[in-house]
């Protein structure tokens, strides 16, 4: 297999966490005999103070044309004055919108090493596999707004919530694909005994259903899952929802396991996608050493796995994952004194050794 990577790691620890990364896919092509090939570019602060914009034309063409992307993080307080539409954040809504990312996957497991990191208690936490599929280019942040009209002798504003039918249909089927190869089960939430759009997911998502025999769909208002993901986060599988829901129910559901700096995510476009961690750029430790790099090494996990079908390689990231940590390794972020602490690099290693 030969595929083409673009590696953007932006700012903050990006570089980093993306190195760690890379080297970490570098021991899986040698494993496999693939050649995988790497290409960097800016985005972000970096490209910013560079070119002056933080997302620049050739940024953008690369990563259309590259078999996956690897993102860092962006940001940081040294670009705080920047004018609005240049701020280093504007980077990922320019490639969510040039890549076509409609949807953003989000894993949630919670792992034995780290049960007592998690805000709950063990006995609720234990055993939660939960797989958040959220729209991500539609809905009420896409809809038309009016941020101040008169009305009725005072002043308003809206935001207008859409979604079409092939829209739903699009991420409830890759819901319901993705859960073939997980317990087949899925659940949709929305808020149908108030929204129209809602209705219209709770009817589309049905429809689609239909043609997965083997998947199990279910329904949920938002605001009973909001509860169940805190009281009984084992009884889900797969979780497909609207864009506002699951901006909402992904940070809820990423404080269960307990470190911000294990958390992988990966968004689906229609041809290219993205894969990063979910933490931002930690100006606070950048250039320390420190960071933790598990959540973008399982992002590269995520990325053999939904975008070149390589299952074993993904599941040989994730048990060494398991293994560095079960061996003791933690970075300053989930450091306790009976555990070894690692910086970034001995972490990598740790993984690296654990890929037979
Ligand atoms: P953050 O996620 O960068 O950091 C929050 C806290 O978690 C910090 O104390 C940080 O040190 C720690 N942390 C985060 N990742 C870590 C890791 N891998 N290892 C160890 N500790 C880690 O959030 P923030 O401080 O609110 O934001 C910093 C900058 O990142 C801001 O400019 C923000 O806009 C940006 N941001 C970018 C993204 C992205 O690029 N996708 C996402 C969120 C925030």
């Amino acid at each position: 297999m030969t595929k083409n990577i673009v590696v953007i790691p932006g700012d903050g620890i990006g570089k980093e966490i993306t190195t760690a990364a890379v080297n970490v896919l570098k021991k899986i092509a040698s494993k496999y005999n693939w050649q995988l090939n790497f290409s960097y570019y800016d985005a972000g602060g970096t490209a910013y103070d560079k070119s002056g914009v933080p997302l620049p034309d050739e940024t953008l063409a690369a990563a259309k044309a590259a078999d996956a992307v690897l993102f860092g993080a962006v940001g940081g307080d040294k670009w705080d004055d920047v004018a609005p539409a240049l701020r280093p954040e504007k980077a990922i809504l320019g490639l969510r919108q040039g890549l076509g990312l409609y949807a953003n996957l989000r894993p949630v497991k919670a792992m034995e090493t780290l049960l007592e990191y998690s805000p709950l208690k063990p006995s609720i936490i234990r055993g939660t596999d939960i797989l958040i599929v959220r729209e991500l280019i539609g809905g009420i942040y896409f809809g038309e707004r009016c941020e101040s009209e008169e009305y009725k002798g005072t002043t308003r504003a809206w935001d207008l919530e859409n979604y079409s039918i092939p829209e739903v249909e699009r991420i409830v089927a890759l819901a319901l694909t993705t859960a073939r190869s997980r317990k087949g089960r899925v659940t949709s939430v929305d808020k149908a005994n108030v929204l129209a759009t809602s209705r219209l997911w709770r009817k589309t998502a049905a429809e689609t259903a239909k043609k997965y025999s083997n998947v199990q769909l279910d329904n949920m208002y938002v605001d009973n899952c909001s509860m169940q993901l805190a009281i009984n986060p084992t009884r889900f599988d797969v979780i497909v929802t609207s864009n506002l829901f699951g901006d909402i129910l992904s940070d809820e559901a990423a404080v269960l396991s307990g470190s911000i700096g294990l958390m992988p995510s990966a968004s689906i476009g229609e041809r290219t996608s993205l894969y990063e961690p979910i933490h931002g750029s930690a100006p606070d430790i950048a250039g320390k050493g420190i960071a933790n790099p598990l959540g973008t090494i399982l992002s590269a996990a995520m990325l053999l796995r939904h975008s070149f079908s390589a299952e074993a390689a993904a599941a040989d990231i994730e048990i060494a994952v398991q293994k560095a940590l079960a061996d003791g390794y933690r970075t300053a972020d989930i450091y306790s004194p009976e555990f070894k602490k690692a910086d970034t690099l001995q972490m990598t290693q740790a993984v690296i050794d654990n890929i037979g």
